[in-house]
């Protein structure tokens, strides 16, 4: 796509500091770097979200992420955890809209990325929790 930042990446017309690439994806460092080690893993192929793939790139691109999530554990033994982020549409903090998966990894409590979870259980009652699961279960095709 002409005017996406991630594809010229891909194409080198961009500079960046790359991390992994075979012939379907690309990884490298997120100019971020919220924590150290911060990887950006994208299909080459312009997919703008979670939303616009077909499975077959799916498969391939989730495949490659325990690949650089065991890269990134045994370049960085100091790391303690790992968070995965996919980010969907503006409203969910995406702003580069080339499909992307954030490898983040974690090294303590006080390190810079932090997430909430609500916890809204006491809001819905269990025919009310059946009924949205039903709701969503008709839609998976
Ligand atoms: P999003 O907010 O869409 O989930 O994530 C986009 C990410 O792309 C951000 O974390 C941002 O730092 C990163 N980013 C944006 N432009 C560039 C760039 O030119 N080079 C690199 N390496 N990362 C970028
Ligand atoms: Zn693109």
């Amino acid at each position: 796509m002409t005017d996406c930042i991630f594809c010229k990446i891909v194409d080198q017309e961009i500079p960046s500091y790359k991390v992994y690439e075979d012939d379907q994806v690309y990884a490298f460092l997120d100019i971020t770097q919220v924590t150290k080690g911060h990887t950006l893993l994208i299909p080459k192929k312009h997919v703008t979200d979670i939303f616009d793939y077909e499975p077959e790139l799916a498969g391939e691109i989730f495949a490659r992420v325990p690949k650089i999530a065991r890269a990134l554990e045994q370049a960085f033994p100091e790391m303690q955890g790992l968070n995965i982020i996919n980010n969907n549409k503006e409203l969910a903090y995406q702003s580069v809209f080339h499909s992307h998966i954030h490898l983040i990894p974690r090294y303590g409590k006080s390190d810079d990325f932090s997430i909430h979870f609500g916890n809204n259980q006491e809001a819905y009652s269990p025919v009310e929790m059946q009924e949205i699961a039903e709701k969503i279960m008709k839609q998976v095709k």
